[in-house]
């Protein structure tokens, strides 16, 4: 079968797998990352060591769960194809078994608003998943579950997803969320954080709408 879409895409998606390992997200073949296509989405391939993927290594696949072109895409590309069909301006998907939200989501806690940059994730917390086995529909629907008027959020006993209108802001938010989990374990560690209230998060996240680069 030859390749339908974009060598550039291709180029950039196995860009983005490589940096997701480099930036201390994932190690080995854990996590996977995705951006939307003509076709559908391009999403890296199963059980393969992130840090060496290239662009032949990508698979494309359609929003009907059909793969368009050889290869063995992820397992869990039930809760890609079903993020970019919930949220027309999903554009990129980074998944992570990156160390403090593995450690949060296995207290399966779901990350208050101890700090503003929670907002970061389009809400005032954000949610972990409930559990279900990986590469499931189940899985999927937990996770859609969680990120209901969000962009990301922690994983049961996994990791955490997120998503954005460009590789390098699904990857920023990626970044952020594990920074959060590791910032919320260490003040747990001192006593009970102190949380900001709903009005002090709303202004937030009124400021965050126009705040950074937006991409
Ligand atoms: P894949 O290699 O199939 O993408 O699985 C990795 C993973 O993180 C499963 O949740
Ligand atoms: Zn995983």
């Amino acid at each position: 079968m030859s390749k339908l879409c974009a060598p550039n895409l291709r180029i950039s998606l196995a860009a983005l797998a490589r940096e997701s390992v480099h930036c201390g997200l994932n190690q080995g073949a854990s996590g996977n990352v995705s951006m939307r296509s003509r076709a559908g989405f391009l999403i890296t391939p199963s059980g393969q060591n992130m840090a060496a993927l290239t662009a032949d290594d990508m698979v494309e696949m359609s929003l009907a769960g059909d793969v368009l072109e050889a290869g063995r895409p992820s397992s869990e590309w039930r809760f890609h194809r079903d993020i970019y069909a919930t949220f027309p301006t999903a554009e990129a998907i980074v998944h992570a078994h990156s160390p403090f939200a593995v450690a949060l989501a296995c207290l399966r806690r779901d990350i208050p608003s101890f700090h503003y940059m929670v907002a970061m994730a389009g809400g005032v917390d954000i949610r972990c998943a409930a559990y279900a086995t990986f590469g499931t529909q189940a899985l999927s629907d937990a996770v859609l579950a969680a990120l209901q008027n969000r962009r990301a959020c922690l994983m049961a006993n996994h990791g955490l997803v997120a998503w954005g209108r460009s590789l390098s802001a699904a990857l920023a938010l990626a970044n952020e969320v594990e920074a959060l989990c590791g910032q919320y374990l260490h003040a747990c560690q001192i006593g009970d954080p102190v949380l900001l209230s709903d009005v002090e998060m709303q202004e937030v996240l009124e400021k965050f709408k126009d705040y950074g680069s937006q991409t």
